[in-house]
């Protein structure tokens, strides 16, 4: 995740776009993942992904494994978008949280 997706994010907390889980976009909110575009409309999801500077097939690992927020579901293993859905979704992390927390990736 790149500088431009992690602006993108914290201008959607700014300006109070209703978070949800479980969908990119439902009833006027958006998840994570919805705030940059992915899911909406003609995007097409490997431009967005390249837009944002999200690397396919990189691992990267859930900022709060090992932690006592720690779920079920944190793993070292997830690619990038898969863990914007989970640090939104699994943890319910705010907008701005997924925007400061989100780790460099690291080579899986
Ligand atoms: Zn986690």
């Amino acid at each position: 995740m790149n500088q431009e997706a992690r602006d993108k994010l914290v201008e959607a907390e700014l300006a109070g776009v209703k978070q949800i889980k479980g969908n990119f976009s439902h009833s006027g909110g958006r998840c994570a993942l919805g705030v940059l575009g992915f899911g909406l409309g003609n995007n097409n999801a490997k431009e967005l992904m390249i837009k944002y500077g999200f690397i396919e097939h990189k691992l990267c690992k859930c900022p709060l494994l090992n932690t006592d927020l720690d779920t079920y579901s944190c793993s070292t293993r997830m690619t990038e978008t898969q863990l914007v859905v989970h640090m939104n979704d699994d943890h319910s992390m705010s907008f701005l949280d997924i925007a400061r927390k989100f780790p460099e990736p690291t080579n899986g």
